[in-house]
């Protein structure tokens, strides 16, 4: 008899097309006898009925009922629903007490899709859109909407995302454990909403306490069940600053220098990879410096020239000792170019400064005289020297001996007249002592 049975209700969707279907092999039917039906649900008979519509509508009821409390449209009945037709002569179908049974054993389930994470299937929702809103929803938290979908549009094209070479953004949201949908079917009050999804992976498995239960365990944090990794590329641009270099020349004299090339500063960009997990920085990678601009160095020129006939600018006393008998000025109806300077036991004249001896000879008037040029502008002149013992050309020290004090030339007694020009003008040794 079994393979007379015809499924009525299946796990397919439950619409209004059942009805058509209702359709039962009746080639056995008598016409002498009643015909009442067997009802199985699954392969389990539960009694008989004269009408099959009777148990038609209390299913199409209960789902409907279903429906209604679950706010959920096409609910399917999860047990199929057969009849055999029987010959009945007494006819002693309980109509009530077979829908009595048949609603304790039937149920309802909805289609929808499993919410999966790392193969752990975290909740179910009604569709598969849903999972991409609760995705969308969770990168929004990080990310611009604005953002999101100019990224998805260079996705789609399958164009690998180029930012502009010197630009900061974002390049790419994903998530740290992909959200995957898979189709199922469950009593529709297990089906949740996209909000609801969408706290319970932020907020996070929950850690299983020692009574088992799974209340959060005070102290302990529960880890998001997935988060929203963001890439970023930030370009900062630096300063290079210029060096100095000093180059020793011999073209300029000690103490001298020149600036031979002007320095500027250069220009760098850092670009940076920046990795974000639910905001906050995990991670930092330097991708490239970049040079825009090369810095200038700076060219000092330092001259190390020595020229030792060149005059330091301040003057020693040119004998050993002695005092200064005679001032610059009127004198004797006559002007006084220099001072004398006599009463000195050592007679050894010497170099008031470094320079080069100009003159070294006898003349009228002045004896025997020396005249330095100290190659700074000044001039020295000594006179009235019992000997001289330098020669015109040379280089002299300050301090070195030039000759022996006297009273050569138009001489009242032992002594030395001294002088001292600047750029040709007369200077008062008095200034300098
Ligand atoms: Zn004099």
């Amino acid at each position: 008899m079994k393979k007379d049975r015809k499924a009525v209700v299946t796990k397919a969707a439950f619409t209004g097309a059942l009805v058509l279907s209702l359709t039962v092999g009746t080639a056995y039917a008598e016409k002498n006898l009643n015909t009442v039906y067997q009802v199985y649900v699954d392969d389990e008979p539960i009694g008989t009925v004269e009408n099959k519509e009777d148990i038609q509508s209390f299913i199409e009821d209960r789902v409907h009922r279903a429906e209604i409390t679950y706010s959920e449209e096409d609910l399917n009945l999860n047990e199929d629903i057969t009849f055999t037709p029987e010959k009945n002569l007494s006819s002693e179908s309980k109509k009530a007490k077979v829908l009595e049974r048949l609603g304790e054993s039937i149920s309802v389930s909805a289609e929808s899709v499993q919410v999966n994470i790392d193969d752990q299937t975290v909740a179910h929702l009604s569709a598969d859109e849903e999972i991409e809103e609760v995705k969308q929803r969770l990168k929004e938290k990080y990310v611009e909407e604005e953002t999101l979908t100019q990224l998805e549009s260079q996705d789609s094209k399958g164009k690998p995302i180029e930012m502009e070479e010197r630009a900061s953004g974002i390049l790419s949201v994903e998530l740290s454990h992909e959200i995957k949908g898979e189709s199922s079917e469950v009593h529709p009050s297990q089906i949740s909403s996209v909000s609801q999804v969408v706290r319970e992976v932020k907020k996070g498995t929950v850690v299983e306490n020692s009574q088992g239960g799974n209340k959060p365990v005070e102290g302990e944090v529960s880890e998001p069940l997935t988060e929203v990794v963001v890439q970023e590329k930030d370009v900062e641009e630096q300063t290079i600053e210029s060096s100095r270099k000093i180059v020793k020349t011999n073209d300029l004299l000690k103490g001298e220098t020149e600036t031979k090339q002007e320095g500027s500063d250069g220009r760098k960009e850092i670009h940076t990879l920046i990795t974000k997990k639910n905001g906050s920085v995990e991670a930092r990678e330097t991708l490239k410096e970049e040079v825009v601009e090369e810095p200038v160095e700076e060219v000092i020129l330092k001259g190390t020239k020595i020229i030792p006939s060149r005059g330091t600018g301040t003057f020693a006393w040119p004998a050993v000792e002695g005092t200064i008998t005679s001032h610059v000025g009127e004198r004797w109806g006559r002007y006084h170019k220099g001072i004398d300077i006599a009463g000195v036991d050592d007679r050894t004249i010497k170099a008031a400064d470094n320079g080069e001896v100009v003159t070294a000879e006898y003349q009228s008037g002045f004896g025997n005289k020396v005249v330095i040029d100290h190659n700074n502008g000044y001039e020295t002149i000594y006179a009235h020297l019992d000997s001289i013992d330098v020669e015109v050309g040379e280089t002299v020290r300050k301090g070195n001996k030039l000759g022996v004090m006297g009273t050569t030339g138009n001489s009242t007694g032992i002594h030395l007249h001294f002088e001292i020009h600047k750029d040709g003008k007369l200077e008062d040794p008095d200034s300098f002592f």
